[in-house]
């Protein structure tokens, strides 16, 4: 498409902001900027606000990182007011608390509902966004924000004869909205990353039987979830404001704990297994900051790795069963690290058997029936915990042209470039929230979500007062921050894995270390640097300039 032929209509609706996707962070997104007057419609293809929480309504689904931290730090007396019931609040109540925050802050008759966002295309000419909704409609937009979600692109796994099952077939990323009963069925569950973590306890607490089909067992913490104290809240509500600086700013990944000082080899066997013994009755994802070099050094990870899974030998009483989900084939933490209620005693029941898919692929799905290994499985129901096309799945379903009428997906084809995670090279005024490139996905994402959208509104205001009407990231500055966040990431142990960070999960994905591992602290450094130095490695376009260039020609 050309440039020519992408150009706006002047009879559509014009918004200073179009925002994609009503999940935390284009909740934030459009109470910042219309904080700051900007006029602002948002898009969401949901029903509802909330994003992952809106969709992932699986039995036992929750946070991992604890509802204390996981949760906005915007407003003083949002924080101060709402009463998190449980250490890792469920799925409902997160939902609750998205529709409680777009109530509060007037955020509904901004947003349209059941409304997908299918193309945008950049007018170069007049330096406008034109976006097509999937009611059939365009709107034209100075800039728009890709809030669209790292996991929200539920993977469907092409698996021979999924179609012919004759029972109901359930995704955890897009589970329905009225109550599943899973009473006196036998249920097939594929998947066992953290949703399917999660799920497996409470679904073997119904299911007349499970069969649990696992490819790659995963490392998983305890949580120890328990409700919340008054003494605890206030605990953290006192310390609100030293929490959430040392979260923003001196924590790695975002999260309020302590910094360790020593590497897992600095300690004797004794003295490193008191700590290991600690941090697993304390519980939660902390487990890998016990030692500050657990995500460097194989040896080091190696101590930690063999603990998790002395603990899940003595969890699970059947030998076979204990080897098949003790993970060995790459280093803890390097895939992310579970939390769970009950995962590995669930296999000590009756009633759930796992099946090693590694070993023996699924041949195919019978209309009763799982295949592996020339056996069938019978089953009644089917859960997909398969996970999500991570990152950029959700992106690259929108048809986005950028200046020559390129396509997002077409620049993106050898893996995702940006500079900052905030933006692409070729596509001006288009913002991503937690994009390849940011920490993202390896933090508390509230945390990134808050930043990247501050940054966003200081900069569409920075534009807006001084006069730009355009902004792209400058190829060397993007080709520098590309080779800066493969560099980082290459010194760590994380790459070793074939995790979903690198796009492992998905066929035919470019293998790329997506997210940054840099940490969030230095990275909101960088950020705000290039941000005092006028928008460093940025290009912006001044009205003027396109106004005589069109006086020209
Ligand atoms: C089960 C689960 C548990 C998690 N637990 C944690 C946790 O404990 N801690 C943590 O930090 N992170 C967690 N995450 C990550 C979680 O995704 C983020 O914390 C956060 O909710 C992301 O918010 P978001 O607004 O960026 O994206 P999302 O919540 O994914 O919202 C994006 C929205 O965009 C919409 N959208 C996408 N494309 C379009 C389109 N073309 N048109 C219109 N709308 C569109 C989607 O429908 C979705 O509603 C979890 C994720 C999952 C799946």
């Amino acid at each position: 498409m050309s440039a020519q032929s992408s150009a706006v209509s002047k009879s559509a609706e014009t918004y200073d902001v179009v925002v994609v996707g009503a999940g935390f962070g284009g909740m934030y997104m459009l109470h910042r900027l219309r904080g700051q007057g900007f006029s602002v419609r948002v898009y969401e293809q949901g029903g509802g606000v909330g994003g992952t929480w809106y969709w992932n309504r699986y039995p036992g689904a929750r946070c991992d990182v604890e509802s204390m931290q996981y949760s906005y730090s915007f407003s003083e007396e949002l924080q101060q007011e709402w009463d998190w019931s449980e250490r890792y609040a469920p799925q409902p109540e997160i939902l609750r608390y998205a529709n409680h925050v777009a109530d509060r802050f007037d955020l509904r008759p901004h947003i349209q509902f059941d409304t997908a966002v299918q193309a945008c295309a950049f007018d170069e000419r007049n330096n406008i966004w034109s976006v097509t909704t999937s009611d059939g409609k365009k709107v034209n937009a100075k800039f728009v924000v890709l809030a669209t979600g790292c996991l929200s692109n539920a993977r469907k796994p092409d698996i021979k004869g999924l179609e012919g099952f004759k029972g109901p077939v359930y995704h955890t990323g897009n589970w329905p909205h009225e109550e599943v009963d899973f009473t006196g069925l036998r249920v097939g569950i594929i998947g066992t990353g953290s949703s399917g973590i999660q799920s497996v306890p409470v679904i073997a607490e119904q299911a007349k039987h499970l069969t649990v089909f696992q490819r790659t067992p995963n490392y998983s913490i305890p949580a120890r979830n328990a409700p919340l104290t008054d003494e605890e809240r206030k605990r953290f509500r006192d310390n609100y404001p030293a929490i959430r600086r040392f979260a923003r700013e001196v924590a790695k990944n975002g999260i309020y704990t302590e910094q360790p000082d020593r590497g897992a080899l600095d300690d004797g066997d004794n003295e490193r297994r008191a700590k290991y013994e600690a941090r697993w009755e304390r519980g939660g994802l902390t487990f890998m900051s016990v030692y500050n070099n657990l995500g460097l050094d194989k040896a080091a990870n190696d101590t930690a790795a063999g603990f998790v899974r002395e603990k899940i030998g003595e969890t699970v009483r059947d030998k076979a069963t204990a080897k098949l989900l003790q993970p060995t084939t790459y280093p803890i933490g390097t895939k992310r690290i579970c939390v769970d209620t009950d995962y590995f005693e669930t296999f000590n029941r009756a009633n759930v058997t796992l099946i090693d898919i590694k070993t023996n692929p699924i041949e195919e799905i019978l209309p009763e029936a799982v295949r592996t290994g020339g056996k069938d499985h019978e089953i009644d129901a089917l859960v997909l915990a398969t996970g999500f096309d991570a990152m950029t799945g959700s992106v690259a379903r929108i048809d986005i042209r950028g200046r020559g009428g390129q396509t997002l997906n077409q620049k993106w084809a050898e893996g995702p470039k940006t500079y900052l995670g905030l933006m692409s090279a070729g596509f001006p005024n288009l913002f991503l929230i937690t994009g390849p490139g940011s920490p993202s996905v390896l933090s508390n994402m509230i945390v990134s979500i808050e930043q990247h959208v501050d940054w966003i509104t200081d900069c569409v205001s920075y534009m807006r007062d001084r006069g730009f009407e355009a902004m792209e990231a400058e190829p060397a500055a993007e080709e520098k921050w590309v080779a800066h966040v493969n560099e980082v990431a290459h010194t760590t142990l994380y790459p070793q894995a074939n995790s979903w960070y690198m796009g492992a999960n998905i066929p035919g994905k470019p293998r790329i270390f997506m997210p940054y591992i840099g940490g969030v602290g230095p990275y909101r450094q960088i950020c705000n640097e290039v941000a005092a130095k006028g928008y460093d490695g940025f290009a912006m376009t001044p009205l003027r300039q396109r106004l005589s260039a069109a006086a020209a020609s």
